[in-house]
């Protein structure tokens, strides 16, 4: 197995982000980041699992959102890490914007989506490596996979270890029960990068919100 530390960040309401720490070679891999609110809570829960400045080599994004994005720039600066992430996410931290290569909902609730909801200006990064499902990340994880599951948005990938550990995104959530998250742009598209899961011997899956869960325990036919 993979030596896993769960990092949880309060959000919003009882909503909390997930954060997972995960020792490779030479080093830590951070996949996903948490809102920069929570920036202290982060480099602090860091340092408790051991991961100092500077044993940080590469933060893995699942997708672009500001709440999985906020402490990238920050966290890569301070470590000289390397951010990696979909090339279909990229215009999300690059530009601020959360509804970058999003579909187009009606113009009044998009315009209040992006007040609300953005990445500010110091938090903004371009991304140093992008990933799809051809990358090799076997100098940082041996073994570990990268999936390509658009729904939540277009660039969202999973982490997929050798030992079947799936860093899901905000694929599937587990906030009362395992699901679909809540947020979705495409539906379509997450349910064929859900059931493209099904057959790939997923034991434990680590979502973006909630706690961890067997991939078993995720109901079929939904
Ligand atoms: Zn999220």
């Amino acid at each position: 197995m993979a030596e896993i530390t769960s990092i949880t960040l309060p959000f919003i309401l009882n909503v909390s982000v997930n954060c997972y720490l995960v020792r490779g070679t030479g080093g830590f891999i951070l996949i996903d980041t948490g809102p920069s609110g929570k920036r202290g809570d982060i480099e602090r829960r860091m340092e408790e699992a051991g991961c100092r400045t500077g044993d940080l080599r590469l933060i893995i994004l699942t997708h672009g959102d500001f709440d999985h994005s906020g402490n990238a720039a920050h966290l890569r600066r301070k470590h000289g890490a390397k951010v990696a992430m979909h090339r279909d996410d990229a215009g999300m931290v690059e530009k601020g914007d959360m509804m970058w290569n999003r579909s187009k909902r009606n113009p009044l609730s998009r315009a209040a989506f992006r007040l609300m909801f953005r990445l500010g200006e110091p938090d903004r990064l371009e991304p140093d490596l992008f990933l799809d499902e051809r990358s090799d990340l076997s100098g940082y994880l041996p073994g570990a996979r990268v999936l390509g599951l658009p729904g939540h948005s277009l660039g969202s990938i999973a982490i997929l270890t050798a030992e079947g550990e799936l860093f899901c995104g905000d694929l599937l959530g587990n906030v009362g029960k395992p699901d679909i998250w809540s947020i979705i742009d495409d539906r379509a598209a997450a349910e064929a990068s859900i059931e493209r899961l099904r057959p790939m011997g997923i034991g434990t899956v680590y979502p973006g919100h909630g706690k961890p869960f067997p991939m078993g325990s995720l109901r079929s036919g939904r």
